[in-house]
């Protein structure tokens, strides 16, 4: 019978789970590392039912920096996962974020260009007549300028994942499908966890990575944390439109995003304020139709005949008490270690975060200290927002 005790549980089998465990395990492949998965299939995970987009355009100095490393990492990162000379093929479009900005919201986009550049970053700032110039079929009623950052880009989410998870195993960690059913503790110290078959696994240290299930899981340590699991929509459509030049992922200001997949067909979404909270992945065609369609237009005339292919739905892990990520142990819970609540842009900070995690649970100085998104400031009641006291 095997050993069930580990050095480190990743509770949650997703790209935070996947790439901890990878940085655990590069770091040093004698420790004995699990990560838990309920469902290797993968069908409700957030990474895979996300957008994948990455980009440099934040405002707090540690989010640029987690995604300035997100893509040193992606540039090697396919070599850098190859298992048995299989490599991960993750298709790193970087065909740029342009983030439109109106009159109201100009001075804020500008303030957040400077301190992107004050870091190295190439992002630069388009006025109405550059963004025309470029792309015609953008209407700049109402826009003040955009912000352009040219390496920021899509790619295949479940390569990413796979990719991790893969080179991870090869590494030594073991992967177990179960779910996991509380996470236990002894005065105020973590001892493993439970599965939902009763079976106990060992480890002074768990990792809740359990994405928008992160609640329900702390919750077993009877710790509360602010995060709720919510519903994002994401719609393909087609127009008829000829498209001489390939667009940016936009970003408007009412909130909507666009990306063009192929040729003429674009995946498009925007959060809603009344979107489900729960496990609800159920798809209403009227909320584009309704509430999303007529604002398009707006932004960009040609969608006014376009062709509804289809839509899916994911979570994201809203963090209610700032909308950002929640890192590191839990102050009153030795052993705890938490990557909850990136509230729709976690995907992009899989690379810094697991390197952080891993560097917290090995007890090492991180690289990059990402403390500023310590549990403690929950405790403390010091939110840290990215924008102006908005969640963004
Ligand atoms: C529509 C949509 C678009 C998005 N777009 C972007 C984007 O463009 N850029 C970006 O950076 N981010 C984006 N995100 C957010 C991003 O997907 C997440 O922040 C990120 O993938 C979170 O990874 P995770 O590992 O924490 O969670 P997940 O990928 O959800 O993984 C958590 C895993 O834990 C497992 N689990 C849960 N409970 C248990 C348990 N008790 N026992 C065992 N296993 C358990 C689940 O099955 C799941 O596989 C988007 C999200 C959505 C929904």
């Amino acid at each position: 019978m095997k050993n069930k005790t580990y050095d480190a549980i990743m509770a949650g089998g997703g790209v935070m789970g996947c790439a901890t465990a990878y940085y655990l395990m590069l770091a040093d492949p004698t420790l004995k590392v699990a990560i838990i998965e309920m469902d290797a299939t993968y069908e409700k995970n957030s990474t895979v039912l996300s957008d994948a987009n990455t980009r440099l355009q934040f405002n707090i100095k540690e989010n640029i920096q987690i995604s300035q490393y997100a893509l040193e990492k992606l540039a090697t990162f396919d070599d850098d996962m190859e298992v048995d000379g299989i490599k991960a093929k993750i298709a790193f479009k970087q065909e740029g974020n342009l983030f439109l900005s109106d009159f109201e919201n100009a001075e804020n986009a500008k303030a957040g260009l400077t301190t992107q550049q004050s870091l190295g970053c190439d992002v630069k700032w388009l006025s109405p007549d550059e963004i025309l110039a470029g792309y015609p079929l953008l209407s700049v009623d109402g826009i003040a300028g955009a912000t352009f950052g040219a390496l920021d880009g899509t790619m295949d989410p479940h390569a990413v994942l796979m990719g991790f998870k893969n080179k991870a195993i090869d590494l030594g960690a073991e992967f177990i499908e179960a779910e996991v059913r509380e996470i236990t503790h002894d005065s105020g110290q973590v001892t493993g966890v439970k599965l939902i078959s009763g079976e106990k696994l060992f480890s002074n240290y768990v990792l809740n990575s359990a994405g928008g299930w992160a609640k329900k899981l702390a919750k077993t340590t009877g710790i509360e944390l602010p995060i709720d699991p919510v519903m994002r929509q994401v719609f393909i459509v087609e127009i008829e439109e000829k498209i001489e030049r390939e667009f940016p992922f936009l970003f408007f200001p009412s909130g909507i995003y666009i990306s063009q997949e192929h040729g003429n067909r674009f995946m498009c979404g925007k959060s809603f304020d009344d979107d489900p909270i729960g496990f609800d992945f159920v798809t209403n065609r009227r909320t584009f139709e309704e509430r999303m369609w007529e604002d398009l237009v707006g932004h960009i005339p040609a969608f006014d005949r376009l062709k509804y292919i289809g839509a899916w739905a994911g979570l994201y892990a809203v963090n209610t008490f700032d909308g950002n990520a929640i890192l590191g142990e839990y102050p009153t819970m030795k052993g705890l270690m938490l990557a909850n609540g990136f509230s729709g842009h976690g995907f992009q900070q899989c690379h810094a975060v697991g390197r952080y995690l891993a560097e917290l649970i090995r007890g090492v100085s991180p690289v990059l200290d990402l403390g500023i998104f310590s549990p403690q400031r929950i405790l403390d009641n010091k939110p840290v927002f990215e924008g102006h006291g908005k969640l963004v």
